[in-house]
């Protein structure tokens, strides 16, 4: 059976990553694209080769060769467009972060669940081999008991994407929300841990305007009793990236791993010496794609599920308000 996607939304990262992954999925294509903008959507149909241009998001979904939708709008029509397409029968593959609180997020599984229709959350970085790999070795015990982790994922804003996530906090603009929330999910894949608690500082050091951060540290306390901190920033052209988790009997120090067009690399280091892990290079939002075309075949559960994106949004808004209050932030669902 051919996967018919439905884009909502003309986005940059549609046109960019999710466009040349579904293609690259075998039976799937891309069947319509919807813009609020009519003329905008056609053009970037014409543009990216989908064959349709939908004129309304009801036009979108009424379409019968529309079985799943790719949604990736700003944040806060996440929630709206999530409970119309699940209303209409389509499967959801949604953008992070998920919606603007918990509550909506919530409110999206369980339309999807009572549709019966396939509900995902776009981590893609989950899908990278360098993480799956760090998250085998802390479950055979490689590193001992796992004490603490670091995230450095301070990037520089391309030009190109300076727009709403800066000066508009009702569309979940600002950096938390749109890179702590990976942060979150991918310490919890590797760690298969939940956070329960945040301190941070947020930054304004600039680039962004009126109370949205351009920049944010956060601590995070997890079940497993790991401590872990995160450093985000749309500020800093060259500080690298990087993901380390220090255990009782080793560490793991990787590099690169938080940018999927970066060349990764992981080290392992324990009493018998440094060891670079073999990583072959994957195309992780193609791997999202399979995942979440398979789960909607019957064929397993999607790379990272709603409850997956509902955990990493409530990481994402107890750093916020951590930040906004001076307080320690419970993290629950
Ligand atoms: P864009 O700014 O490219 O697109 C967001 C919305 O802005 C689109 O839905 C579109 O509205 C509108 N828009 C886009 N370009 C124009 C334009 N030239 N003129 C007028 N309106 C425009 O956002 P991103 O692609 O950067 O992000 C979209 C979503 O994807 C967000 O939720 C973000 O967090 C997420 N994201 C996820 C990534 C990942 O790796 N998982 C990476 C990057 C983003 P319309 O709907 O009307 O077409």
């Amino acid at each position: 059976m051919t996967i018919g996607f439905g884009f909502i939304g003309a986005s940059d990262i549609a046109k960019n990553k999710m466009l040349a992954a579904i293609r690259n999925t075998p039976d799937c294509e891309v069947v319509s694209v919807y813009s609020s903008n009519f003329e905008r959507g056609r053009a970037y149909a014409a543009e990216t080769h989908i064959p349709h241009a939908a004129s309304s998001l009801e036009d979108l979904l009424a379409n019968p060769a529309v079985n799943a939708v790719y949604i990736s709008t700003t944040n806060e029509l996440h929630h709206p467009q999530t409970l119309a397409a699940a209303q209409a029968g389509k499967h959801v593959l949604c953008e992070k972060p998920l919606a603007m609180s918990l509550t909506e997020a919530q409110a999206m599984q369980a339309a999807c669940q009572a549709a019966g229709v396939v509900f995902a959350t776009n981590h893609h970085l989950r899908n990278a081999q360098a993480h799956h790999k760090m998250r085998e070795l802390i479950a055979a015990g490689a590193i001992g008991k796992p004490i603490a982790a670091r995230v450095f994922h301070a990037v520089y804003l391309r030009e190109a994407l300076q727009g709403w996530r800066l000066d508009k906090p009702e569309a979940g603009g600002g950096v938390v929300m749109d890179i702590v929330v990976h942060d979150v999910d991918t310490l919890r894949f590797v760690l298969q841990a939940n956070p329960t608690e945040v301190v941070s500082l947020s930054q304004h050091f600039g680039m962004s305007a009126g109370t949205v951060e351009d920049g944010s540290m956060a601590v995070f306390r997890f079940d497993n009793d790991v401590i872990a901190q995160v450093h985000t920033a749309f500020t800093v052209p060259y500080a690298g990236n990087g993901f380390e988790v220090h255990g009782t009997e080793g560490s793991l120090i990787a590099k690169n791993v938080m940018h999927p067009a970066a060349q990764p690399e992981v080290l392992l280091r324990t009493a018998r010496g440094d060891q670079f892990l073999e990583l072959e290079a994957n195309e992780v939002y193609s791997v999202g794609v399979e995942r979440f075309v398979a789960a909607i075949q019957g064929q397993g559960t999607p790379a990272a599920s709603g409850e997956d994106g509902i955990w990493s949004l409530a990481g994402a808004l107890a750093c916020l308000e951590s930040a906004r209050t001076g307080q320690k932030v419970a993290i629950k669902l």
